[in-house]
């Protein structure tokens, strides 16, 4: 029999949390995470990109906790002197994140790839699992807002969120080339875990690049996702905006929708116990347990439970 193969697709907060859980569980050495690249931004001349860096300063232990994103111990020191000469700094980039983009952007300009930039400061910061990306091209959120189309920053950083979503585009993605890696990855997975990240902004850019969903769906894997919804709400984050500009409900059943093609499984908190009739109904295996995930304990826990649960639900298919 082969070794397991996991994958976990992810965002940023609600990714990384996910990310964490697994890397500390008994499936780490199992697992490799697709990340996404479609809020990368410049700024100050610089590349950013902040969903990739949450994943690896969570799994390295750089993070600033309290936020969630971020370095721990971070300083402000060129942010104040880029203020002092006029410039926009609603992006708060730290002194030592700023230390990432400029290598970020320095070997960019170089021709290394977005993905062996990825594996370097993996590596600088002792990640062991392995982080993918879906494409080495850039692809950009945008969101139609009454006020005209945002970048994704833009609208999540400088307005908070605050602007209604009319629409929204992933730009670039038509000629954006899904990485072997990728693609190779989700071929061999047994099974793909969709984190509680945001399933239009963070997951649906991950499954937009040309190829991805098809594999995804071509698989054979067994595919669950968490749910980013806790009563109808979101832990953190826009995804209620954006699931209702989609024509999405706010609930299991719009997030369900989102993955509807391809997923087996879904796991729900213990408060929407009155959705699991609804969700089997639809042919899906449901996990009830506490998903809010505040604590390294409590990540691992989730994961650990959402990967028994998954390989066990799918022996019994296979029966
Ligand atoms: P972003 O890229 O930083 O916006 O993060 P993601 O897209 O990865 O995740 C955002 C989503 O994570 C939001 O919709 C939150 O509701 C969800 N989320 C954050 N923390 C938790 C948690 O502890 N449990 C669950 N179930 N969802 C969470
Ligand atoms: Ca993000």
């Amino acid at each position: 029999m082969s070794a397991l193969n996991i994958t976990l697709l992810a965002g940023g907060v609600g990714g990384a949390k996910a990310a964490e859980g697994l890397a500390k569980s008994p499936y780490a050495s199992s697992t490799k995470i697709i990340g996404n690249i479609a809020d990368d931004d410049e700024f100050h001349g610089l590349w950013v990109s902040p969903d990739i860096d949450t994943l690896i300063y969570s799994l390295g232990d750089q993070i600033d906790r309290k936020q969630g994103w971020g370095r721990k111990n971070e300083t402000y020191q060129a942010l104040k002197e880029l203020k002092a000469l006029g410039q926009d700094t609603w992006m708060t980039l730290g002194d030592l994140d700023l230390a990432t983009h400029v290598y970020r952007t320095n070997l960019k300009r170089q021709g290394v790839s977005a993905s062996e930039i990825t594996e370097q400061l993996a590596k600088r910061h002792d990640v062991c699992v392995p982080i993918l990306l879906p494409t080495d091209d850039v692809v950009q959120t945008r969101v139609k807002t009454p006020q005209g189309w945002l970048s994704f920053q833009e609208f999540f950083v400088r307005e908070h969120c605050q602007s209604d979503v009319l629409d929204i585009e992933y730009h670039g993605i038509a000629d954006a080339k899904p990485t072997s890696q990728a693609l190779e990855q989700i071929a061999n997975s047994d099974l793909i875990i969709i984190a509680p990240s945001n399933p239009i902004v963070s997951i649906g850019a991950i499954l937009a690049v040309p190829e991805i969903q098809q594999a995804v769906e071509k698989s054979g894997a067994y595919i669950i996702a968490i749910s980013p919804l806790i009563s109808g709400k979101t832990v953190k984050g826009p995804a209620d905006k954006m699931l209702e500009s989609a024509g999405k409900s706010i609930d299991s059943t719009g997030i369900y929708d989102c993955y509807r093609t391809f997923l087996q499984a879904m796991v729900i908190d213990c408060v929407d116990q009155e959705d699991v009739a609804w969700l089997q109904a639809q042919g899906l295996d449901v996990l009830v347990t506490p998903t809010l995930m505040k604590t390294p304990e409590e990540k691992t826990a989730l994961l650990t439970k959402v990967v028994e649960f998954a390989l066990s639900s799918k022996k019994q298919r296979a029966a």
